[in-house]
């Protein structure tokens, strides 16, 4: 954006010096001039080509990542934690430049990215502990004739499909589960923020990862791409993080050759705010539960409940910090709020607050986008909003605050669960009882008691209902890369 432009609109300009070391970043990759073209959301500017694979190609990749496959999972389980504890030392070392080309390929302002970089190097940090703890059991059968011996094994061959909103922390949540479990791996990253992950996986290699291993595969035609590897018959698991209807796509196409399926899919999070929350701990949290990522999250907060006692109070202070947030590149000096990922996004933002306004909703800060090449929309407040509105009903996944009130615990709970997502919910009250029941209420896989940002490397991460199957962080993340299995041991009973 030129210094005029942002003159005239408010927003902040990239700074010089910013752009040059995420641009570094990226010549490392020495990709190609033609494929699939990445562009900065925040200025429309070409930044990268990364290739465009077929799905031959892509099978091709898949068979190389199986071959090197078995002597990893041969290693012992403390030298692969070995290696994953390496890329994190190399993957912190660079941290600073990560998080520089996560702001310029994806968006978000540079001290979000760093926070990307810190909560996607501790799954592998996490990881690279956990890999020395495969787990297993041991049981005497109940009437003494055998010991059963139980085994965790690595599943064999995974296939990781990330979207855009968390160009680091997608990829390692996968890829450092499925190697501490001995897996090998090929991972598609979106195709608007791919280069981190190829910046990450070439970290990978540099700290011993056997270099056909993890195989990255971008291309422009994701359902050949899934189609073709899905049907592959080495492929034994499929994680996918993005949006529902994909994932039952995926669902579908994984049934045919019965593959694992981890699927966290999309969210519709409510937050519920009762009179007797602490305010400032509840605004805080909602802005960082609707604010994070511009808006572009999962668990993003999507309707907000507020009790009618401090309602008035809660939304007039809520339009009133919204206002004051600085808008602009990620890569500028003091942005709080970065662009979106493309232009399709900030019109249906534009249209989410058209359909609520028209239906009765009051607008009490933005509504607004901006003129120029970025793709930016003002971080917006809006009240009364009436429940048949598409907010209510869809993932915003932008930075719209729409707030609804309620009187009682049933009734918000009723308005909270009617939806078929489950991912996250949200509940500030300081009533530890209350908000322990509620939460044990709300059908969701996650809970922010007090708090808008609950993920966390050591949480099993994942919804209940249409948000998904299967759990990312902690020690069940690890299980979603192994498959049990069983000795039975005869015993020949002396007594
Ligand atoms: P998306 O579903 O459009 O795309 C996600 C990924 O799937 C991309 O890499 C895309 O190229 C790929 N894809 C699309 N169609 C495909 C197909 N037929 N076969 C294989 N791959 C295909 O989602 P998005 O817009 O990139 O991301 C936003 C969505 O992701 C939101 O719904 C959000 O809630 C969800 N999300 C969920 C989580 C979670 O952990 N539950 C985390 C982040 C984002």
């Amino acid at each position: 954006m030129s210094t005029t432009a942002q003159q005239e609109t408010g927003l902040i300009a990239a700074t010089a010096q910013h752009v040059a070391e995420a641009d570094a970043a990226i010549a490392t990759l020495h990709g190609p001039t033609q494929g699939i073209a990445v562009h900065d959301p925040a200025s429309g500017q070409l930044i990268a080509h990364v290739p465009d694979s077929t799905p031959e190609q892509a099978v091709a990749a898949a068979r190389r990542a199986d071959a090197a496959g078995t002597s990893w999972a041969e290693q012992s389980p403390r030298h692969r934690a070995q290696v994953l504890h390496n890329w994190y030392a190399l993957l912190i070392e660079h941290g600073e430049r990560i998080a520089k080309l996560i702001s310029r390929e994806m968006g978000k302002p540079l001290a979000e990215a760093r926070g990307e970089v810190k909560y996607g190097t501790d799954f592998v940090r996490w990881y690279a502990e956990e890999a020395v703890r495969p787990g297993g059991n041991f049981q005497p059968a109940p009437d003494g004739g055998a010991d059963i011996l139980t085994r965790r094994a690595p599943i064999g061959l995974a296939v990781l499909i990330t979207p855009w909103n968390f160009p680091l922390a997608m990829a390692t949540r996968k890829i450092a589960p499925a190697l501490a479990a001995g897996c090998p791996v090929l991972i598609k990253p979106a195709t608007a923020t791919p280069l981190t992950t190829y910046y990450a996986v070439q970290l990978a290699i540099e700290a011993g990862v056997p270099e056909d291993l993890v195989q990255v595969v971008s291309t422009s035609d994701s359902a050949a791409f899934s189609t073709a590897v899905l049907s592959d018959p080495r492929v034994r698991k499929v994680s996918f993080t993005g949006s529902t209807p994909v994932g039952r796509t995926l669902l579908e196409l994984a049934s045919k050759n019965v593959l694992r399926s981890s699927m966290e899919l999309g969210g519709n999070a409510p937050l519920l705010v009762f009179d007797d929350a602490d305010f400032e701990r509840a605004i805080e949290g909602t802005i960082a539960a609707k604010l994070r990522n511009g808006g572009q999250s999962c668990i993003g907060a999507n309707r907000i409940y507020v009790q009618s006692g401090i309602a008035d109070e809660f939304a007039a202070e809520l339009a009133r910090r919204f206002a004051r947030i600085q808008v602009g590149a990620g890569l500028g000096e003091g942005t709080e709020l970065g662009a979106l990922i493309d232009s399709r996004a900030v019109a249906q933002m534009q249209g989410f607050t058209d359909d609520a306004l028209e239906k009765g909703a009051q607008l009490l800060a933005g509504g607004h986008g901006y003129p120029g090449a970025g793709h930016f929309y003002a971080p917006t407040v809006l009240d009364h909003v009436d429940p048949a509105a598409q907010v209510s009903g869809q993932e915003i996944f932008g930075p719209i605050a729409a707030i609804r009130r309620f009187n009682t615990e049933d009734e918000v709970l009723g308005w909270a669960n009617d939806t078929e997502f489950g991912l996250a919910g949200y509940v500030f009250s300081q009533d530890l009882d209350r908000a322990l029941n509620v939460a044990d209420r709300l059908q969701t896989g996650i809970v922010g008691i007090n708090q808008g940002v609950p993920s966390n490397a050591a949480a099993p991460f994942g919804g209940v209902k249409q948000s998904g199957l299967g759990r990312e962080g902690a020690s069940e993340g690890l299980e979603e890369y192994q498959s049990i299995r069983f000795y039975n041991i005869s015993r020949r009973t002396t007594h």
